[in-house]
């Protein structure tokens, strides 16, 4: 008999385990192994064996910073060896950036660790999360994806490469620039050809330090200098969403000596792109040409939430600038496309 896989359940907060309250949907701390014992496939023998961790407190997703992303990679790392797989839920609203952030984090993973979550909770009727939830468990422990994923809906996602697209349906993530690892339906079908090959190992956590990082969102009629006092020495790294493929108004000129002055004081400019599909190409207009020329990296077709969270794990790793900057215009972990 093959012995049974073991899943370990980390369970952060967010809509899936919430309860109505006064004030709205709000996390509901002791009450969700007693959900999760309620459903009866999660007890079918064909599921794996699973325990669950439980964030205190647990958090609306919004809530979500640096240290949680940590305490998410060390609940994965400290317990490496004892599980085949992991599922984290995880509020919907900035899941996109913690899947990111936690493929960055945890170098050498060569098992799956499965983002899922739910747009209703499983308390109510019509609850997405029961099915979400199921397949993620399945998918965890397939062994067939060996990187930080994120199922939701019938997709199965790179982390790094999804974004929400849908505060209201079902359909709530997509990965524009990357095609689907599995699509999930009455079987589960895994793209194998997408799906990042196993690492060597061991596992490393690279916790992330709290780095003071932007994003500016350009947008038309943008006045530039309202924006000169945020962008000193005090700022690591920036994000800019630039129009297109990596587009920036030209008028007065005023962007650029900003722009200039931040870099020379050391702060790392990637340039992605408002555009949900496509790629950033510095210097296809001329209007992006002089973000090539102060020394900006192009973000190619990164998302901005793994944009944000390359630039906290390069700055966790005390390298030097110019390190970070060819660090972050190489794909690490299949998060962009060269
Ligand atoms: N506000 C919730 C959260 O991100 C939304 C969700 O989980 O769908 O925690």
């Amino acid at each position: 008999m093959t012995q049974k896989k073991r899943i370990r359940i980390i369970y952060t907060g967010g809509t899936i385990g919430m309860v109505p309250g006064e004030n709205g949907f709000a996390p509901d701390s002791g009450s969700f192994l007693r959900t999760l014992q309620s459903i009866p496939e999660l007890s079918h023998p064909d599921m794996p064996d699973w325990d669950l961790v439980e964030f205190d407190p647990l958090l609306d997703s919004s809530d979500i910073t640096v240290r949680e992303w940590n305490m998410i990679g060390r609940a994965i790392a400290e317990r490496y060896d004892d599980y085949d797989g992991f599922v984290v839920l995880h509020g919907t609203d900035t899941m996109a950036y913690s899947a990111s952030a936690l493929s960055f984090m945890l170098e050498g993973l060569n098992k799956p660790v499965v983002y899922t979550g739910a747009q209703i909770p499983l308390c109510q009727l019509r609850s997405d999360g029961r099915d979400n939830l199921i397949t993620a468990m399945a998918i965890a422990a397939s062994g067939r994806v060996h990187e930080v994923c994120l199922y939701f809906h019938g997709a199965l996602l790179r982390g790094n490469r999804s974004t929400k697209l849908s505060s209201d349906r079902f359909t709530a993530f997509e990965s524009p620039n990357a095609p689907h690892l599995a699509d999930v339906g009455i079987v589960i079908q895994y793209n194998d050809a997408a799906i990042l090959p196993p690492c060597e190992g061991p596992l490393h956590l690279q916790e992330f330090r709290e780095i003071p990082i932007g994003v500016l969102k350009i947008f038309p009629g943008i006045q530039f200098d309202l924006f000169a006092s945020i962008m000193t020495e005090r700022l690591r790294g920036v994000v800019l969403e630039t129009f297109g493929a990596g587009n920036i108004p030209s008028y007065g000129q005023a962007l650029l000596p900003i722009i200039d002055k931040a870099y020379h004081s050391g702060t790392i400019i990637t340039v992605c792109s408002q555009c949900l599909q496509g790629t950033v190409s510095l210097g296809a207009y001329a209007v992006s040409q002089p973000l090539q020329e102060v020394g900006a990296v192009s973000g190619r077709d990164m998302t901005t939430e793994a944009a944000v969270t390359k630039l906290y794990y390069l700055f966790s790793r005390d390298l030097t600038t110019g390190e970070i900057k060819a660090e972050m215009s190489r794909c690490l972990r299949g998060e962009m496309t060269l």
